[in-house]
């Protein structure tokens, strides 16, 4: 724990029912993050306190599916910071979708995000750009395996790919489920094929 510098140990309690040694520790949080609007505590990082905000933001949506939420969830809860945030997008919120490429490993399409990616305002407020330029991948197979496939490219992304991911969605009209990430030139979306 002492390696993980996102952390600060205030020492060591014990639970007299159990006699269990309890760790006391928070985040480290500054002044120049702003204050959390539920703990009234500094943030943990711009605009984001890791104690609150991960837990609101895994609330009042659904895809419909609880194993899409679920995996969602399992993400959001574990945000270090604002922008990092995943999120189930509503497939009317995507317009002019067009097709990029088909392969094996399925079809990228690119489509324009109206409400735009997360992004923090000049004063470090919470927001999100213009309506955006973003990518689709098809996520074929089970329901097990594309939610698999999703959480593979997401670890990719953690261990330094830096190809920024927004989300699941859903076509509505065929109800295949699509990976929302970052659309970058033309040669490097054709990996994903
Ligand atoms: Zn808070």
């Amino acid at each position: 724990m002492s390696a993980d510098s996102e952390l600060k140990v205030y020492g060591l309690t014990q639970d007299t029912s159990t006699n269990e040694y309890i760790l006391v520790f928070d985040y480290k949080r500054n002044k120049c993050n702003g204050i959390c609007a539920n703990c009234n505590r500094y943030n943990t990082s711009s605009a984001w306190c890791r104690t609150c905000d991960p837990q609101n933001t895994a609330q009042g949506w659904t895809s419909g599916d609880k194993n899409v939420d679920d995996c969602i969830k399992e993400f959001q809860l574990k945000a270090t910071s604002y922008e990092d945030v995943i999120e189930w997008i509503p497939f009317n919120r995507l317009d002019n979708i067009q097709k990029i490429g088909k392969g094996g490993f399925g079809t990228v399409f690119s489509a324009t995000w109206l409400d735009g990616k997360r992004m923090l305002s000049d004063k470090y407020i919470a927001s999100s750009t213009p309506s955006f330029i973003v990518a689709l991948k098809t996520l074929p197979g089970s329901q097990e395996n594309f939610l698999k496939e999703f959480k593979n490219f997401m670890q990719f992304r953690l261990m330094g790919s830096n190809l920024e991911v927004y989300g699941l969605t859903r076509n509505t009209t065929n109800n295949e489920y699509l990976m929302v990430f970052q659309y970058a030139n033309r040669g490097s979306l054709h990996k994903f094929l």
